[in-house]
């Protein structure tokens, strides 16, 4: 029996509450499946340890998690902890020390669950969309002159180099190319920016000659939100860079539903470290500690992870399970029902344990 070694970073806010519920599920698929385990290990890095001790994770914490072959994250953030701190402290340290270059994000209207869009219900909407997770926007360049002073200049510089950009954008179509549409849309602000998003658009001409079976055109950012919104079926994968697909996803997220149903997984392609999975959201400090979070998202990364580890069919039959439990109505509140996490965490592992049954027959 396969085991794998699980870190489990449920940090902040309600990270607690869904990597819980998420643990359940991953523990009654391994119980009814038999054919892996998890061998989890759970570190009590974030906000809390900071103001103890004035760091997020200890400073060995990249080489510790050297040793898993994943990562399960909640989400970083705390109302007495600025915001720029916690994100530099814990989260984008791992996404860039271990190179996870592509944050990879399904969106689609799970059954049972409401589109804010009208007229458009389950299979109107079926995106992923692929974040360049290395550089760009958030490479950390920058600085401040004359802090505090009325002639103060900030700047945030954004890179973007041709290795990273091929790699993404290779990525992207190769993930396009695997999808029954094979389509794909590459973003940019090409026509206001013209050094780093053209040379975007140039390697994204160059990159599709090696896949000619895949139909990709361009989108500037602001035309793409249009789009999302009132033309959702024209889409399928997306690859944009680290600010715009972060903004993007947040809208499919909410077009969706919630951004407690919208997943994330930090994908290091070639398997040098463990990637990280983790829902989009953050740690929601107006329903901390109340139950209510949505878990729907935690397991869906939780199926990204599993499938990331070779697991294919147990990563399945955990989203048959999570499409059964919202097509019943067992929902959390941020998606118009009654239920508390708990509630849907254990109707989770009922359907996993029902649909486990059902394939048994079929076999037998
Ligand atoms: P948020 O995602 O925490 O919350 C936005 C809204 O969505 C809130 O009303 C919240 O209740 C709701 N929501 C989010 N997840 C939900 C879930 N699972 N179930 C039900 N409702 C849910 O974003 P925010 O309020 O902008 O940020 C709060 C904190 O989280 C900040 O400190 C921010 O920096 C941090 N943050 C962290 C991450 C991360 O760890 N990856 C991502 C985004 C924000
Ligand atoms: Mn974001």
């Amino acid at each position: 029996m396969k085991t794998y070694k699980i870190a489990a970073i449920p940090a902040d806010g309600i990270g607690p509450e869904v990597i819980d519920a998420g643990l359940q599920v991953l523990n009654a698929l391994s119980e009814r499946d038999g054919g892996f385990r998890l061998d989890v290990t759970s570190f009590d890095w974030g906000s809390d340890r900071y103001k103890k001790t004035g760091a997020l994770m200890p400073e060995d914490g990249p080489e510790q998690l050297k040793a898993f072959d994943a990562i399960f994250f909640g989400a970083v953030g705390a109302p007495d902890v600025p915001d720029h701190i916690t994100l530099w402290g814990l989260r984008l340290p791992i996404c860039q020390g271990f190179d996870q270059y592509a944050n990879v994000r399904p969106t689609k209207i799970l059954p049972g669950i409401k589109s804010p869009l009208a007229n458009v219900g389950t299979g109107d909407l079926d995106w992923v969309i692929v974040r360049e997770n290395s550089e760009g926007e958030y490479s950390g360049h920058g600085g401040r002159a004359h802090k505090g002073l009325p002639e103060e200049v900030g700047t945030e510089v954004a890179i973007f180099t041709r290795v990273g950009v091929t790699r993404i954008m290779r990525y992207a179509f190769k993930l396009a190319q695997s999808r029954p549409r094979k389509l794909l849309t590459v973003v940019t602000k090409s026509n206001a920016q013209r050094h780093g998003m053209v040379m975007w658009d140039e390697i994204a001409a160059e990159v599709s000659k090696e896949f000619p079976d895949v139909t990709w055109d361009k989108m500037l950012v602001d035309a793409m939100t249009v789009r999302m919104v009132k033309h959702p079926q024209s889409l399928d994968t997306i690859v944009a860079t680290n600010l715009h697909a972060d903004i993007l996803s947040d809208l499919a997220g909410a077009l969706a539903g919630s951004l407690g149903v919208a997943p994330t997984g930090n994908i290091d392609p070639e398997r040098r470290f463990p990637s990280m999975f983790e829902p989009i959201h953050g740690s929601a400090f107006d329903i901390t500690g109340m139950g209510i979070a949505n878990p729907v998202a935690t397991f869906w990364t939780a199926a990204q992870m599993l499938e990331h580890l070779g697991e294919a069919d147990a990563a399945k039959r955990l989203m048959t399970a999570v499409e059964q439990v919202c097509a019943q109505g067992v929902l959390t509140p941020d998606v118009g029902g009654s239920a508390n996490t708990q509630q849907v965490a254990d109707a989770v592992c009922a359907a996993i344990r029902g649909a486990n049954d059902v394939t048994q027959q079929a076999v037998e």
